[in-house]
């Protein structure tokens, strides 16, 4: 019986993390996430439910469109994987409370936002108030002190603007996008002070070291990164610091 209980939190978390797959695609297209139904991006042949199995129809395809025979991009695979392990990590943690499922909507939300940026060195405005509002309603059922969530959140909101404009000042350009500025209330409402602090610290760090290795090895030089994967990479190490 466990086994089975397992398995549904693997095939529920897969199966959201192929929805994160649509968001991702759509949003910035400005599509609707519901009709039409999931289509080929290539050939843009509507998928039947046997293409759409969350982990096995990658596997069973040969990672390959039956229509087209395009490549599936292997990113969609890894998202659902993402969503299976995220749902798994969830259940084994919080097991099924609320908090679990905020957590896995949050940082399904969160993965979403940065593969967003990676493409479009921007993001919606629709997924990021989401992703804020998901962490309302973590830090609710987590901590169970709202007002002091909305406190911590406004005031790395606050923070965020004031080292936008500082940073802006200094470099002569503007830094940081307007919507890393709501990401970072979101990451203080979900992890607290200490922790946020910390996540943001870090992922700073991340983007510090990744720029220096571009300039070193590849000789970039002033090119424009997004900073929401490092953000998310920021939170969850974080957040992992905090659970151990
Ligand atoms: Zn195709």
């Amino acid at each position: 019986m466990e086994i089975l209980i397992w398995l549904f939190v693997l095939a529920f978390g897969a199966s959201f993390g192929a929805f994160a797959n649509v968001l991702i695609y759509r949003i910035p297209r400005n599509l609707s996430i519901f009709i039409p139904n999931s289509f080929c991006p290539k050939c843009k042949t509507p998928l039947s439910w046997s293409d759409k199995i969350p982990l096995f129809s990658f596997l069973l395809l040969k990672t390959k469109c039956r229509y087209c025979n395009s490549r599936i991009p292997t990113f969609y695979f890894l998202s659902e994987l993402f969503g299976g392990l995220l749902a798994l990590f969830c259940y084994a943690y919080f097991f099924t409370t609320p908090s679990a499922l905020a957590l896995f909507f949050l940082v399904l939300v969160f993965y979403a936002l940065s593969a967003i940026d990676v493409h479009f060195l921007a993001i919606p405005d629709s997924l990021n108030f989401l992703a804020l509002a998901l962490s309302l309603i973590f830090a609710f059922f987590y901590y169970n002190e709202l007002w002091i969530s909305c406190i911590i959140c406004l005031s790395f909101i606050g923070f965020a603007t004031f080292l936008r404009l500082f940073v802006s000042f200094l470099v002569g350009k503007e830094t940081l996008g307007e919507g890393d500025l709501l990401l970072f209330g979101t990451i203080g409402c979900a992890l607290g002070v200490f922790y946020g602090a910390m996540a943001i610290f870090i992922s700073a760090l991340y983007a510090l070291v990744f720029l220096l290795v571009m300039r070193l090895f590849w000789g970039y030089k002033n090119i424009a990164i997004p900073f929401i994967p490092f953000l998310f990479l920021g939170f969850l190490s974080a957040f992992a610091w905090q659970i151990v």
